[in-house]
């Protein structure tokens, strides 16, 4: 299965995306988690793309198609992916359609899952991050045992850059402008699967089966 998961930031794709590689073994393709490795490990990619990211800027298509393109070559990727946090722009989704046709490939389905913008930057906001092993909680809704620091390692927790409300604000602007589109687009070529994804992870994964057909 070929899969990309549209929706704005903070609407769970990343948790979605996990669902299903247990499910049916396809990687996760996050360009958003690609960058972040870059700029922790400070490489020639990470220092472009880290003041981009913390301003919540795109970084250039160019550089996001290029590291796509490089990732889809990899072996794991034969039985399907599913891409997370790309395309992003219409001249993304071109250059996506391109490289797979390229390769006698073709996407089965896009899935969107639709958030209220309130609770896109209720979400965001409450966000903490363990630097060290990447463990995701949230002040609120899966608060650490002990607040501010990682429950499996114990380092303390940060706020992403791109987790502050106005830097939420400013993707969810950049999202409705340039990322809402593609869902025409994909609409049109009729592989368009929209979902409520406010909910239980488990619920909504259960709808995402079920529009694919493999509940
Ligand atoms: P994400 O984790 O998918 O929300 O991505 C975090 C940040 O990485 C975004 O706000 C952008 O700055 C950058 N980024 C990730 N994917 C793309 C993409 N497809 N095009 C441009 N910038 C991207």
């Amino acid at each position: 299965m070929n899969l990309i998961l549209l929706g704005p930031p903070n609407a769970g794709k990343g948790t979605q995306a996990k669902n299903l590689y247990a499910d049916f073994q396809i990687p996760q393709i996050s360009t958003g988690d690609i960058l972040r490795k870059a700029v922790k490990e400070g490489t020639e990619l990470g220092k472009i793309a880290g003041p981009l990211m913390a301003a919540g800027a795109y970084v250039p298509d160019d550089i996001v198609i290029g590291i796509v393109e490089e990732r889809l070559k990899q072996p794991d990727c034969a039985k399907g992916f599913v891409l997370d946090g790309f395309p992003r722009t219409p001249p993304q989704a071109d250059a996506l359609d391109r490289m797979l046709a390229k390769n006698g490939k073709k996407l089965d389905a896009v899935v969107s899952l639709e958030v209220p913008h309130a609770k896109l930057i209720e979400r965001g906001s409450g966000r903490r991050t363990c630097p060290a092993d990447g463990s995701v909680y949230h002040v609120y809704q899966n608060p650490p045992k002990q607040a501010g620091y990682c429950d499996k390692c114990g380092a303390g927790l940060i706020q992403r850059d791109d987790d502050h409300p106005e830097v939420i604000e400013k993707r969810l602007k950049k999202y409705d402008a340039e990322t809402s589109p593609l869902k025409d687009f994909y609409a049109k070529k009729g592989i368009l699967k929209s979902i409520d994804g406010v909910g239980s992870p488990e619920g909504i994964y259960a709808e995402i089966k079920s529009a694919l057909g493999k509940s």
